[in-house]
């Protein structure tokens, strides 16, 4: 390396660690302990480009995990950029309450042609954690409007992650740290999850048991994606949903994370040839772009709520940001961007690509096992007895040569966008074997 060379790298990471400083001083991150957190070397990023981030030193990174599950076309697409831009001169936000606005009627037009929902209604937030709330809400209401007021139980799996707001996390399971929110999560029935092979056939036998009691029940279609990507089939799913339904409990399928291509299809439901009555979207809706979520429902829900004016039977619930302008605008020209590009095909070719570049992953001794559905993806490592954070090591590893990953406790998600390439998958596999290696042979010599 020549001299030039050497202080630039210098320069750079005096840049990258003056970010890191001012980004501590003000700024909380989520999931995170701060009082480690600049001197964890965090990724600092200023700017991306397709499938690449790039940090305050120029440093570019192969974003392997979509930024955080998001990312569906990559970063600053010319013409998803361009449908925002054009919104931007329009308008960027109106309120839905009470009125409306042409890019949220657009956006609902667009999604009632693909959602696997019948005649389907939709009610737009922010976040998936929101629409996973509305979805558990409108549940309860559902029945209190027909004059059933003892349904006030919901099923939910074991493992299952649905958000962090007060009523997402009580259909939730815990973990993560947020045992300590126990008291304030209303009591959930909870059966198996999908680490449990027999967990159709228990979630029936406790539909069995309680089913008159329910509002509705939960579930993460196909993968649970936050509990280190745990992976059914879509005739259990089918079954699961069919056994709801005949019980007549509405379904609400969380598909946050499996929406929107990442499962290879447009939605996991769809695979399963579920049609849930609640479908919570999020995370991909807008390509990653801007935050944006719904709840929809099918016609047999929404109408329960149709009655007089400032009547009882009023779904009393809007966020401020419900339907913004700007985001839906985003969110109509993604959806028009995955068929226009075939990435659905293509997500699901990658998939295929992916599992194989995984193989000698796999083998590996120190990885007890890859799960894997479409481009939903964990790595579960098989850490020796006394050693400690390898998910956390292994991707500080990968992330130094240049591929961002970040773990699940000690399960190494690897979610790319739907855009990713057939070299770039290579690059994830390889990067991802000797971080693994890496890791394994520094515990070996300790
Ligand atoms: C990420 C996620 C959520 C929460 O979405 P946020 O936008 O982070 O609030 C809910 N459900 C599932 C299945 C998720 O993966």
């Amino acid at each position: 390396m020549s001299g030039s060379e050497q202080a630039t790298d210098q320069n750079q990471h005096e840049i990258a660690a003056e970010w890191a400083r001012r980004d501590a001083a003000v700024v909380w991150h989520g999931f995170t302990q701060m009082s480690v957190y600049e001197d964890s070397t965090p990724v600092i990023v200023e700017r991306g480009e397709g499938n690449y981030l790039y940090d305050t030193g120029g440093r570019r990174y192969l974003d392997a995990i979509s930024s955080l599950w998001v990312i569906t076309l990559g970063h600053a697409d010319p013409d998803l950029n361009r449908a925002a831009r054009e919104q931007l001169d329009r308008i960027s936000h109106s309120t839905l309450l009470g009125n409306g606005n042409t890019a949220a009627i657009s956006l609902a037009e667009a999604l009632r042609e693909v959602v696997p929902v019948t005649d389907p209604h939709f009610l737009f937030a922010s976040d998936g954690a929101t629409a996973v709330e509305q979805a558990i809400k409108i549940a309860f209401q559902y029945w209190h409007n027909q004059g059933v007021t003892n349904r006030t139980a919901y099923l939910a799996l074991g493992q299952a992650y649905h958000g962090d707001s007060v009523g997402s996390l009580s259909v939730g399971d815990g973990g993560f740290g947020t045992d300590l929110f126990d008291p304030l999560r209303f009591s959930v029935i909870r059966t198996p999850g999908y680490d449990d092979p027999d967990w159709v056939a228990k979630a029936v036998a406790t539909l069995d048991e309680h089913h008159d009691r329910l509002a509705a029940a939960v579930i993460e279609p196909l993968v649970q994606g936050a509990a280190g990507m745990l992976v059914t089939n879509p005739d259990q799913v089918a079954a699961f949903a069919d056994a709801v339904q005949a019980r007549g409990v509405p379904l609400i399928c969380d598909e946050v994370a499996t929406g929107f291509g990442r499962t290879g299809a447009l939605f996991a439901s769809e695979l399963c040839g579920v049609r849930p009555d609640l479908m919570c979207l999020g995370k991909g809706i807008t390509g990653g772009y801007v935050p944006l979520s719904a709840t929809v429902a099918s016609s047999g829900v929404y109408e329960a709520f149709l009655g007089e004016d400032l009547g009882p039977r009023t779904f009393y619930h809007g966020h401020s940001y419900s339907g913004n302008a700007l985001a839906c605008a985003v969110a109509t020209r993604h959806l028009e961007l995955i068929f226009e590009r075939g990435l659905i095909d293509h997500a699901a070719a990658a998939a295929e690509r992916l599992g194989a570049a995984l193989t000698p992953v796999a083998a590996l001794p120190a990885v007890r096992e890859v799960r894997r559905r479409g481009l939903m993806t964990g790595v579960e490592l098989d850490p020796p007895a006394g050693a400690s954070r390898w998910g956390r090591r292994v991707c500080a590893a990968a992330v130094s040569a240049g591929v961002l990953l970040r773990p699940l406790g000690d399960v190494v998600v690897v979610m790319p966008p739907l855009s990713i390439t057939d070299a770039e998958i290579d690059t994830i596999a390889e990067t991802l074997l000797s971080a693994i290696e890496e890791v394994a042979a520094e515990d070996t010599l300790t």
